[in-house]
């Protein structure tokens, strides 16, 4: 199979032959080593922009500025009501550069343009719900003896590290930036090596916001070198991470140094249950787009789709019929649903679990097919015959990729459901709704919908269970990871 690519538009911002730098102390800078390295588009296969490689000591000069930028208290201290206005700026800002950004974001990620669009609309949404906050973090007074006055207070926690994933990456920007930002902290982003060029933007255009200098940094560069020092490093006081649990497990260790804060947002291996009294159409469009969306690189993919025996094979046509619908291809076809995968490495990677899953002697019901290069596009996929057991059942792929696994009785979806190190997502398709209610509550993780998917809003708190991380961010949750809690008693 063969996807046609048309000519994409090229935005200014990575027009230039020059290397794109960082954003340390309010200045664009080159990395001390003078070492750049390439983004890729990967729906052509093909180098997109250079950017500089951070490494160590482009973090310290990054943590020096954040530390400083904290301490003069131009952000910190200023009025409640300012930081609100420069928030909503922000988001003016990116609903200003909007179709530049979605641009960006679908050529650096090879995510649908349709989609993109909707991630920047949504950026832009977060910075004005964290706008909302700064004047109304209040405090308590406390009941204790009359001899003392005891209150409580919010400050912020200081220099804030946001280490972030290519999957989404305006959205993970927003997520990291405009909360510790709203509480009062200095950021300090590290965007994926695989998609840095809209946090660059981004951060350029927050830049002319008026936020004081320092208190936004962006640095670029691997993980094993700017992720790694940012999460050993003693000046940084908190590490907002999202990515995968093996990396969320090192950023854990090398954080205990002077121990950081951390909330980890990590992997998941989410179940879907499929309940015999379910609108079976309506739930396999559901399955569908639960593990198909974003070419299944999302952390809450339902890619184990449990199937009560009896209306196993029912479903399994209306997924097929689903499935159908989704449009692969070019990701500025206005039509496209799925693009690319995010990376040769990724490619390779979703191909291995397609052999993997067929060496387990699991059957490839739906999709399995392959298209021919250059870009990294792959057909969802849907496996039946699958064991809990099995790695293509218990191991996050990061793919569009699915296993139908049957159930006899509830009691038994639950427990399948469940055995799972992960708990980041659950999700139920019924018509009963004491069934509804029951599953919600048996299920282990940090979401669960009933006869939907995906659906999120900014102001639910959203994280995982189990290895699927640590704390859970949005809403009011993110102020409690964003500030220290402090207790003043005062004797009369
Ligand atoms: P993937 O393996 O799919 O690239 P990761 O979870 O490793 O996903 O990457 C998410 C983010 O974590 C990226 O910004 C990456 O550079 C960063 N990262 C990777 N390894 C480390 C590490 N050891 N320490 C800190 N950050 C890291």
């Amino acid at each position: 199979m063969h996807i046609e690519i048309a000519a994409a538009p090229v935005p200014e911002f990575i027009a230039g032959p020059a290397a794109r730098p960082m954003l340390i102390d309010g200045a664009w800078t080159d990395a001390q080593s003078g070492e750049t390295f390439e983004t890729t588009n990967p729906a052509t296969g093909t180098a997109l922009a250079s950017v500089a490689s951070g490494g160590a000591p482009d973090v310290d000069r990054a943590v020096a500025a954040a530390r400083r930028a904290f301490e003069d208290g131009a952000w910190t201290d200023l009025n409640p009501h300012e930081r609100t206005m420069v928030l909503l700026r922000i988001a003016d800002a990116i609903d200003a550069h909007a179709e530049e950004l979605a641009t960006l974001e679908s050529l650096d990620g090879g995510i649908p343009i349709t989609v993109t669009r909707g991630m920047v609309a949504d950026a832009a949404k977060t910075f004005r719900y964290y706008a909302g906050w700064p004047t109304k973090m209040t405090g308590t007074v406390n009941p204790v003896d009359a001899s003392v006055h005891c209150y409580t207070v919010r400050e912020p926690v200081g220099v804030c590290a946001g280490i972030i994933p290519w999957n989404g990456p305006i959205t993970m920007a927003a997520w990291k930036i405009a909360p510790a930002l709203a509480c009062g902290n200095t950021v300090i982003l590290k965007p994926a090596e695989q998609t840095p060029l809209t946090a660059l933007r981004l951060a350029e255009i927050i830049t002319q916001t008026g936020l004081p200098r320092g208190v936004l940094n962006v640095v670029t560069g691997f993980g094993h070198t700017a992720g790694a020092a940012i999460a050993a490093h003693p000046g940084v006081d908190k590490v907002s991470f999202t990515g995968s649990t093996a990396t969320g497990k090192a950023i854990l260790q090398a954080s205990q140094g002077n121990l950081k804060r951390v909330t980890l947002e990590l992997g998941g291996k989410s179940p879907h249950i499929i309940m015999p009294d379910a609108d079976i159409p309506a739930a396999a469009r559901a399955a569908a787009a639960g593990f198909a969306m974003l070419t299944g690189q999302v952390c809450v993919a339902g890619t184990r789709i449990l199937v009560h025996e009896a209306v196993h094979d029912e479903f399994a046509e209306e997924l097929a019929k689903a499935l159908a619908q989704f449009q692969v291809g070019d990701p500025f076809a206005e039509d496209t649903l799925l693009g690319p995968v995010v990376s040769a490495a990724q490619f390779e990677r979703v191909k291995s679990y397609l052999a993997i899953g067929r060496s387990e002697g699991a059957d490839v019901a739906i999709g399995g097919g392959e298209y021919d290069g250059p870009g990294y596009f792959v057909q969802p996929t849907v496996f039946t015959g699958v064991d809990n057991s099995m790695r293509l059942a218990r191991e996050e792929i990061f793919g569009p990729v699915a296993a139908l696994i049957t159930f006899r009785d509830v009691d038994e979806a639950v427990r399948i459901a469940n055995d799972t190190d992960y708990g980041l997502a659950a999700a139920v398709a019924t018509s009963n709704v004491s069934t509804a209610h029951s599953l919600a509550r048996r299920l282990r993780a940090g979401v669960v919908w009933v006869n939907t998917y995906s659906e999120l809003d900014l102001t639910f708190p959203f994280g995982g269970f189990k290895q699927s991380g640590i704390g859970r961010e949005l809403g009011e949750n993110s102020l409690d990871n964003f500030t220290e809690l402090k207790s003043v008693f005062i004797r009369l």
